[in-house]
This record gives structure tokens, C-alpha cells and sequence, in this order.
């Protein structure tokens, strides 16, 4: 979200701007799989969108269909407080990034692996051995990611970079997504505050799912935290078991897992964006950077690109 918030922005600005993402697909975070016939978000499940720049997207992406809103039968504490409206994406949080990537120069498996400074611009390098030459760089990877690649380019960071990128800290998620034989009857979603597990999520009632039922399950930090590493089928199946009464065993079909390593930031930086000393733009941005959130990745993005323009 954050590296196509800046991208577009930037293209409206007149920059040639390319992304290069080493997913298979747009999206990072926003993240939507098919499991049989059926369709299960397991990255981000819904968002806000409180700023005047976020909300004229998002009737965009209304106009276009792309998205509806959705509110969750328990908000979050932060829900409450801002008393927000909530949207997801309509064949999952996936098409957001998808609708927002049109008309931008996307390479996805393109894995960056360094970055340099070489004559008068960035020259930056793939894993597959390709390179990019740019003006500016921003850098939207989650921080731990942001400072590992610096370090396997050789690039110093000032001490108060190198600060800021490391204080910036993410909970890991383990998230199981189960696709049924039948629809599950529970609430659109529900929020655990004990156990192992802090959110179901239906998405057959959430309207992404409409082929075969699916619910997706997140375990909490510390769950996730703790069996990180251990058998990922074993671990779904652990956390599924939990939820007998909800999701018997006789409605599911097939199960997934996926692993986040990054998923929610807690330890945030206060501002939207850091700006590197280098002798180039070089920004760093993305969750990380302001509300730790799909939201706050725009608006990162946002800010990335308005410091850019500014900068050259
Ligand atoms: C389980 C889970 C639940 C969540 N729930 C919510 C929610 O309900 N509401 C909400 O608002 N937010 C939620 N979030 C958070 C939200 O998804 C993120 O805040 C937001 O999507 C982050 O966007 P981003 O652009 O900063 O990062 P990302 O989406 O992580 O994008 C970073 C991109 O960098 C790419 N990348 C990484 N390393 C490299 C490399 N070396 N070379 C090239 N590309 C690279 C990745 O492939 C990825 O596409 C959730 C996240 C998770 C994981």
C-alpha cells in the first residue's frame, strides 16, 4: 500500500516511477487467497479511512466497485474511538492493491538485494540480476527488512537513521485460513481477547467468498510468536481445534497456513516517513512510519512522494 501510494502519486507529479515488489503478486500485506472455490483474506481484514486524501480514494474505489464497506460485529477499540466507517475489498482486500496498481509499472518476483549510489543516480539490484537505475529511491519493506537490506549494500545510515529503523518493531501472525463443505454460524468476525487466537473472520458473510464458504483465523502475538517456526500444518490444526463449536470439523474442507513475520507494527516511528542522509533522495517509509495500519501505509506513501517532489 505504502509503495503504491507513493508510485501514484509521484506518476501524477509527472515522475516515471517503477515498483518492484518480490511478491508474486501486487499487495504485500493485502493479501487474499483462493483455497478450492473459495477465497480467504489473510493479511489485513478491513480499514479506515479517516484522512481527506485516503477518503477521496476510497470513493473511488467505491465508484469502481472495488470495495464496500464492512463493519465488524465487534470494533476494535480503536473503531470505537474514532467511530470510523470500514471498508474491504469486494473479491478481497487483494483487489484493492490490484485496482490501485492500474496504470503503474509494477515488477513483481523482483527481489531487491542492494542498493548504490553510482555516478548521479540509484542503481539498485535484483536477486534475479537485473538492475534499476532511479533518481530517488524509496524504500517501503518492513524496517527490519529496510535495515537489513542497507547493510547487505554496504550503505551506512547515520547514526539516528539507523536509530529510528530499529526501534521500529513488528508482532509476527500465524494465519489459518480453512475452506468449508457449509457456512459456518458465527458473526461476521470475532475478536478474542484470552486464549491463543485474537480474530475469526467469515468471509463468506464478509461477501468475498461467495463460491464456498471460508473463515480465516489469526493466532494472537504471542502464539504466533512461540511456534513460529514449528510444523505449519500442525499448528492450523492446533489453533482450528480450538474453535469446535464454531467451526465443527465435519464443515471443513481444506486448510492453509500462512506465516507473517511482519504483521501489525507496535513500535512505530512518529512521523510518516524517515529521509535518509545520502547523497540521493533516499526515503524510507511503509506501516512502520505513523498509524501502523492499511491507512497509514497511504499516508506514508503519500508523504514519501510529496518529500520527494520536494527534494528534487
Ligand atoms: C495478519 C494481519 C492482519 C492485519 N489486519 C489489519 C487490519 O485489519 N486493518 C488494517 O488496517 N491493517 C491490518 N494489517 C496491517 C496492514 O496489512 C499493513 O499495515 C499494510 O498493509 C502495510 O502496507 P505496507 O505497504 O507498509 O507494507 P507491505 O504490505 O508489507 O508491503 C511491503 C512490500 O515489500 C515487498 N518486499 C519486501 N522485501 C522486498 C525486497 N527485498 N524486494 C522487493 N520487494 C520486497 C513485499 O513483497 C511487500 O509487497 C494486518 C496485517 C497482517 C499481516
Amino acid at each position: 500500500m505504502a509503495g503504491l501510494a507513493a508510485a501514484r502519486a509521484l506518476r501524477l507529479q509527472g515522475w516515471d516511477v517503477v515498483v518492484l515488489d518480490k511478491g508474486r503478486g501486487v499487495g504485500g500485506r493485502l493479501a487474499t487467497r483462493r483455497i478450492e472455490q473459495a477465497r480467504a483474506d489473510h493479511g489485513a481484514q478491513y480499514f479506515s479511512a479517516t484522512t481527506a486524501e485516503f477518503r477521496k480514494v476510497v470513493q473511488e474505489l467505491l465508484a469502481d466497485n472495488v470495495i464496500a464497506q464492512w463493519e465488524p460485529a465487534q470494533p476494535s477499540p480503536a473503531d470505537t474511538a474514532t467511530d470510523q466507517l470500514h471498508y474491504v475489498g469486494i473479491d478481497g482486500m487483494n483487489a484493492v492493491a490490484k485496482a490501485l496498481s492500474r496504470n503503474l509499472t509494477v515488477l513483481t518476483s523482483q527481489t531487491v538485494v542492494s542498493f548504490r549510489v553510482d555516478g548521479s543516480q540509484w542503481l539498485v539490484e535484483t536477486e534475479a540480476g537485473a538492475s534499476y537505475r532511479a533518481d530517488a529511491l524509496l524504500i517501503t519493506v518492513p524496517a527490519p527488512q529496510a535495515l537489513a537490506l542497507a547493510d547487505r549494500s554496504g550503505f551506512m545510515l547515520s547514526t539516528a537513521n539507523r536509530s529510528a529503523l530499529s526501534a521500529i518493531s513488528y508482532q509476527p501472525c500465524i494465519a489459518v485460513m480453512a475452506a468449508l463443505h457449509q457456512p459456518v454460524s458465527m458473526p461476521n468476525a470475532i475478536r478474542y481477547e484470552t486464549g491463543d487466537i485474537a480474530w475469526v473472520a467469515d468471509n463468506w458473510q464478509k461477501g468475498i467468498s461467495p463460491g464456498q464458504p471460508s473463515v480465516t483465523l489469526h493466532a494472537n502475538a504471542d502464539f504466533s510468536r512461540t511456534h513460529f517456526d514449528d510444523d505449519l500444518n500442525a499448528i492450523g490444526r492446533q489453533l482450528i481445534d480450538q474453535l469446535p463449536d464454531l467451526i465443527p470439523a465435519a464443515s471443513i474442507s481444506t486448510v492453509q497456513v500462512h506465516r507473517w513475520r511482519y504483521s501489525l507494527a507496535d513500535q512505530r516511528h512518529p512521523s510518516p516517513l524517515l529521509v535518509a542522509e545520502a547523497p540521493l533522495p533516499l526515503l524510507f517509509g511503509g506501516d512502520g512510519f505513523g498509524e501502523g495500519n492499511v491507512e497509514g501505509a497511504f499516508t506514508s506513501g503519500l508523504a514519501m512522494a510529496k518529500a520527494c517532489s520536494a527534494d528534487l
